[in-house]
């Protein structure tokens, strides 16, 4: 195993980034990717402002289906792991490309969802944002103007949530540790993060189950499940500095 941890305090600034990855180990469909939901369904008819202009109600259907498939999923291993340490360090961010909530399940807070999150429906004229987690099926519109609610995600051609972005960017800028888990960095602004990390001079661990085009920017890749090398990094690396 690695020796060449840096050393790290309960106040160090540490950032876990996760991608698509860490949610397959969960069971949850990806999107992206061979055998992903964007091979069986054009994107075009289902997850852009257009596609639900025209149609709403396909499109809600659409993510009504998502939903279910993702309710019947737990978070695994990986997600615990996370949770843990965020209850033992003082500033740990996590930051995910995932739209599932499940680090939430796992009882970790303060979550920046860079894509936003299933569970939240939004009225786009109001500004109204309302959590349908128990009941999507039930609630389908605005309860102030009656509009369709659209998910609270980011579908192709949409802008990222600036208030997010920024408040991730500031987080990875000001990491002393950067740990990326299940993401390929091909997407935007994934693949300028170990970058920005690195200006810091963050410690930049990389785990995944295949080596990526970002591989050599890491300080460190470990190839295995997030949950693996997680629990793993928990007993050599967190472990020898929790007092
Ligand atoms: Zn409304």
């Amino acid at each position: 195993m690695n020796t060449q941890y840096p050393e790290i305090n309960k106040k160090t600034n540490i950032v876990f980034f996760t991608g698509a990855g860490m949610s397959a180990e969960s069971g949850i469909p990806t999107y992206r990717g061979s055998g992903g939901i964007w091979h069986k369904y054009n994107w075009e008819e289902y997850a852009c402002q257009d596609a639900f202009n025209i149609d709403p109600q396909k499109v809600v259907n659409f993510h009504n289906i998502r939903r279910e498939k993702v309710a019947a999923c737990v978070p695994n291993s990986g997600h615990v792991t996370i949770a843990d340490l965020q209850n033992k360090f003082e500033n740990i961010t996590i930051i995910t490309q995932n739209i599932d909530g499940l680090h939430q399940l796992a009882g970790s807070k303060d979550i920046l969802e860079l894509h936003g999150s299933l569970w939240w429906g939004r009225c786009k004229k109001c500004n109204f944002n309302i959590n349908l987690r128990n009941n999507f099926n039930e609630i389908k519109k605005c309860s102030k103007c009656s509009r369709w609610l659209r998910p609270n995600i980011t579908w192709f051609g949409d802008a990222l949530d600036v208030a997010v972005f920024q408040k991730a960017h500031n987080a990875i800028l000001n990491s002393e540790v950067f740990i990326s888990i299940g993401t390929s960095g091909i997407v935007h602004p994934a693949a300028e993060f170990p970058y920005l990390a690195k200006s810091n001079g963050a410690y930049c661990i990389e785990v995944n189950l295949e080596t990526t085009r970002l591989s050599s920017i890491y300080d460190s890749t470990q190839i295995g499940s997030a949950g693996k090398i997680l629990k793993e990094l928990h007993h050599t690396f967190f472990d020898r500095f929790i007092k």
